[in-house]
C-alpha cells in the first residue's frame, strides 16, 4: 500500500513573528529549538520509512521554511533529498516569506532542486501589509522575485489576501495588477478569515478591527476571478489560478483524496484510509518524538460514508468538479443519493451543474461553496 504514496508534506514551524490573523502551527523566538526540531524530524521520518521513499510531490510548508538559517536549511534539504527524494519530473515546493529571503538561502534551494517557490506576499500595499502585521514591503517582493528569476526559478506562486480591514475594491485591484506585472506562474487568493485564538479574533471582539462587509468581499472575489482569467490564468480551484501547466500538483493530491505522508508538528498524513494529525504544539511534538512516543495526537479512520462526503467537499473545490463515473465506482453510490433534496435544490437554484460527466459548482455557486458543501456533510 505504501508504494502507492506519491506525496509528502513537511511542516517547518518557525517564523520571525506571529501575524495577527495566523492560526497555523508556528513558533517564534525559539531558535534554540532549530537543531532539536531537525533531529526530531529525522527521527520521525526514519521511524516510519525503513528505506528512502521517492515521491512525485514534496511540499515544504510552514511557518516559514526560509526562516531556517542556511546551515539548518541545508540539513533539512539533505535529509529530505535522502529519505523523500523527488522523482524525475516531480514537484518540490517550498513556502517562503519575502522578509529576509537572502540570496544564500535561494542558492541553497536551487542546489537541492527546489522547483516551485510559493511566496507569502498577501498585498502590494504597505498599509495593508501593516494591518496584516507582515514584516516586508512591496519593494522587497519585486527584489525577491528578480533574484529568484535570476537563479532560474521558473515556477513562482504568489499568495494574496483580500477583504483586509479598510481595504477597498480599488486597493485589491491594484494588488492584483501589481502581482501580474511580476508575471508569476500561479496565484492563490484568500479572503481574510478571523480564527478563534488569533489576536485578530480578539481585536474584532473588542471592535478594534472590523471584517470586510459581505458584498465587498464578494466583489473582491469576483474581481480576482475576472482579472486573473483576463490575464490568461486558469482558475482550477476556488482559490487557485495557474498559467497552463503550472497547477500545484501537490495540492491536487489533497483535493483528489489521494494518500500522502506528513511530518513535523501539526502536519496531517493520509495513509491506508486513516488521517493522522501530529501534535500542534511544537514543544509537545518534540517531547513525544524525543521520548520515543508517537507524535500523532489524533487519528481518524475514514468510513465509507465519511470518505464519500469528504470527496464531495474536496471535489467541489475544484472548478472541473467531481467525475461522476469515478465517484460512483470508488464510493459505491451516486452523488445524488448522498443528499437528494439538496442536490435537486441546488440544481434548480443554479448553484450546481453537470458538465462533461462532472458535477461542479456554477459561477454563482463558487460564491456559496461553503453553503453547498455543508449540505453534503
Ligand atoms: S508568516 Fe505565515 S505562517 Fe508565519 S505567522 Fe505569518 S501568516 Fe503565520
Amino acid at each position: 500500500m505504501r508504494d502507492s504514496v506519491n506525496a509528502a508534506y513537511i511542516h517547518v514551524p518557525f517564523c520571525i513573528h506571529r501575524c495577527g490573523y495566523c492560526d497555523f502551527t508556528v513558533i517564534t523566538d525559539r531558535d534554540d529549538l532549530l537543531s532539536i526540531y531537525l533531529d526530531c524530524l529525522e527521527t520521525e521520518i526514519t521511524s516510519l520509512l525503513s528505506e528512502p521513499h521517492p515521491v512525485e510531490t514534496l511540499f515544504i510548508g510552514g511557518g516559514t521554511p526560509n526562516y531556517l538559517p542556511p546551515p539548518h536549511l541545508e540539513r533539512l534539504l539533505s535529509l529530505l533529498h535522502k529519505w523523500l527524494p523527488v522523482k524525475l519530473g516531480g514537484e518540490l515546493s517550498i513556502e517562503c516569506n519575502p522578509e529576509d529571503f537572502t540570496s544564500d538561502r535561494m542558492d541553497m534551494l536551487s542546489k537541492f532542486g527546489v522547483n516551485r517557490v510559493s511566496l507569502g506576499i498577501q498585498s502590494f500595499q504597505a498599509e495593508h501589509l501593516k494591518t496584516l502585521e507582515r514584516g516586508h514591503d512591496p519593494e522587497t517582493v519585486v527584489d525577491v522575485v528578480q533574484r529568484l528569476r535570476s537563479r532560474g526559478f521558473e515556477n513562482i506562486s504568489f499568495d494574496l489576501i483580500f477583504a483586509v480591514p479598510e481595504q477597498t475594491l480599488e486597493d485589491w485591484e491594484t494588488t492584483l495588477e501589481r502581482a501580474l506585472q511580476l508575471d508569476p506562474e500561479h496565484i492563490s487568493t484568500y479572503g481574510l478569515t478571523f480564527e478563534k485564538g488569533t489576536s485578530f479574533w480578539t481585536r474584532r471582539l473588542k471592535q478594534d478591527i472590523k471584517s470586510a462587509d459581505e458584498e465587498l468581499e464578494r466583489s473582491m472575489y469576483a474581481a480576482a476571478m475576472q482579472t486573473l482569467a483576463h490575464a490568461g490564468f486558469e482558475q482550477y480551484e476556488l482559490s487557485n489560478h495557474a498559467r497552463p501547466e503550472f497547477r500545484c500538483r501537490h495540492n491536487q493530491v489533497y483535493w483528489n483524496a489521494e494518500q500522502y505522508f506528513g511530518f513535523g508538528p501539526g502536519a496531517a498524513s493520509f495513509l491506508d484510509g486513516e488521517r493522522a494529525m501530529r501534535y500542534r504544539s511544537v514543544t509537545g511534538w518534540i517531547k513525544h518524538v524525543q521520548s520515543g512516543e508517537s507524535p500523532i495526537a489524533e487519528r481518524e479512520t475514514l468510513t465509507l460514508d465519511l470518505a464519500r462526503r469528504e470527496a464531495v467537499m474536496l471535489g467541489l473545490r475544484q472548478i472541473k468538479g467531481i467525475d461522476l463515473a469515478t465517484f460512483e465506482a470508488r464510493y459505491e453510490c451516486t452523488l445524488r443519493e448522498l443528499a437528494p433534496d439538496a442536490y435537486d435544490n441546488f440544481f434548480q437554484g443554479e448553484l450546481l451543474e453537470e458538465k462533461q460527466g462532472h458535477l461542479r459548482l456554477t459561477y454563482e455557486g463558487r460564491f456559496l461553496a461553503d453553503t453547498v458543501v455543508a449540505e453534503f456533510l
